[in-house]
């Protein structure tokens, strides 16, 4: 089929070649470029990395399009190995260049490589040119920004639909990776619905931006001596979308166990006054990989670690801790059985525990919390060892508001739909449900839509190993000890 020119046998290079009616494969194999020949000028989808601008060059020429013949440049997301040839690209043709406005943030800074997009694409919008008209649908998960396209191709007097599903990698989709990048965990949710939404699309020539995505290499050398067009096969766009869901549901999955987090609830408190140093360090002995605390403002405005409304219970003293400055705080002691020990102030606690490889769970118990409690965030450089959350949804919104960088959990006595596309709204990435509400496929629900799951109320360990069991993300119990047996006992089970 068509004039199939090889250009190198360089491992990276495919060859420059007609793939189906009057569109061209011009990239490489880590990073596909198709041109597509309009009639009326040229549309080049995907421009590679930096160094595949010369690959795209050199495949036009020796395909017979010229550069200066490229009108439009379009862009499936914002990634270097999707734009990184566009500068130059642009300074020989002149082309307009298309890209999602949510992806402006990857696009490169250095002078050489920099350019400014013409045309914000939105969803629904279609690119017109020549005989061509390319449907953009917006498809986020792998970036915020990805787009796909649609368009007719035909061959042989008849019309085959090509279909690109933009950003289908699933490794900048894993837990670290986000959370490294301040990113949130949501984008999971909105790739599984964007697959969901691709898959009502009828596709004959399934497009890669990557060729191993449709087997670009195979396809081209069967098409050399093959009567019937490799490419043209309507059962793989449904193939690759169906994996490419089950490798993110995997990756979750993998990740609650290896990435479960075991929360010393207040510390090891099944065992030590809750809130305390004491109880805090007694959970890191018992094999908790995060802490969970509780924080409170004093008259004098110091956050400080306590649970309950008032003093009561675990110090025997009157009143709340409102009513008392701290240093008239640091008299009391909170006591469980033959222990006691001070209250702690926040600022103590990160001082003593933030150099731990854990992750800390501060739960804002009263109003007018969250501004001192991200300052103090912000003054020890926690944002990545750190969830705020609590049950007072709009003093996590105001979290939200003032320190959108921090990770937060909203603490929910009940989960509604209604509650979860609020949070979605937020960027408030993970629910932590009443653990007897936890079950195997309420995880995966709240998976699909993103959500980390951590659960609380774990008042028992029978209702530990239910939320373990279920594939929860993690959970605050009262007695990590029984906690890291139970999971290292799952693990050698496993094996
Ligand atoms: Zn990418």
């Amino acid at each position: 089929m068509g004039t199939a020119v090889n250009i190198a046998d360089d491992k990276d290079r495919i060859g420059a070649f007609r793939m189906v009616g009057n569109l061209y494969f011009v990239g490489t194999y880590k990073a596909s470029s198709h041109l597509i020949d309009t009639g009326d000028g040229l549309i080049l989808l995907d421009t590679g990395y930096a160094e595949t601008a010369d690959v795209i060059l050199e495949s036009m020429d020796k395909l017979g399009f010229d550069i200066r013949d490229v009108k439009y440049i379009i862009h499936s997301h914002g990634h270097r190995d999707h734009t990184g040839g566009t500068a130059k690209l642009v300074a020989l043709s002149g082309a307009k260049t298309f890209i999602h406005e949510a992806d402006l943030r990857y696009l490169s800074n250095d002078p050489a490589l920099s350019f400014v997009p013409d045309v914000f694409v939105r969803d629904g919008d279609i690119i017109r040119l020549g005989n061509t008209e390319i449907l953009c649908l917006e498809t986020p998960g792998h970036t915020a920004g990805t787009l796909s396209f649609f368009f007719d191709l035909e061959e042989k007097g008849r019309v085959y639909r090509a279909g690109t599903f933009g950003g289908a990698g699933t490794n900048q989709l894993k837990k670290p990776f986000l959370w490294d990048r301040g990113l949130s965990l949501l984008l999971r949710g909105q790739f599984l619905e964007s697959i969901e939404r691709l898959k009502k699309e009828h596709v004959d020539v399934f497009i890669g931006n990557h060729s191993w995505q449709n087997d670009t290499r195979g396809n081209y050398e069967k098409s050399l001596t093959c009567e019937e067009n490799p490419f043209i096969d309507d059962t793989r766009w449904r193939a690759f979308l169906e994996k490419s869901e089950q490798k993110m549901l995997r990756i979750m999955r993998e990740e609650s166990r290896t990435q479960f987090i075991n929360y010393a609830h207040r510390g090891a408190s099944e065992y030590a006054p809750e809130n305390t140093l004491l109880s805090f360090n007694l959970g890191v002995f018992m094999g908790a990989n995060g802490i969970e605390t509780d924080v409170h403002l004093t008259k004098d405005g110091v956050p400080v670690l306590f649970h309950d409304d008032t003093l009561k219970r675990v110090t025997g003293e009157e009143g709340s801790i409102e009513d008392y400055t701290y240093e008239e705080l640091r008299k009391f002691r909170v006591v469980k059985g033959e222990l006691a020990d001070r209250i702690v102030k926040l600022e103590d606690f990160l001082e003593h525990m933030s150099f731990r490889d854990m992750l800390f769970a501060i739960e804002l118990k009263a109003e007018g919390t969250a501004q001192p409690v991200a300052d103090l965030v912000r003054a020890y450089h926690l944002e990545k060892k750190v969830v705020i959350t609590s049950f007072k949804y709009e003093e996590l919104c105001r979290m939200c508001e003032y320190a959108p960088e921090l990770r937060k959990g909203y603490l929910a006595k009940t989960v509604t739909e209604e509650l979860l596309a609020d949070m979605r709204v937020r960027g408030i990435d993970e629910i932590c449900p009443i653990a007897k509400s936890v079950t195997a496929e309420q995880v995966e629900q709240w998976h699909r839509q993103g959500f980390n799951v951590r659960a609380w109320g774990v008042k028992d360990e029978e209702l530990m190993k239910q939320v373990y069991d279920a594939g929860a993300d993690g959970m605050t119990v009262n007695f990590p000890d029984k906690l890291a047996a139970y999971i290292c006992q799952c693990e050698a089970s496993a094996e």
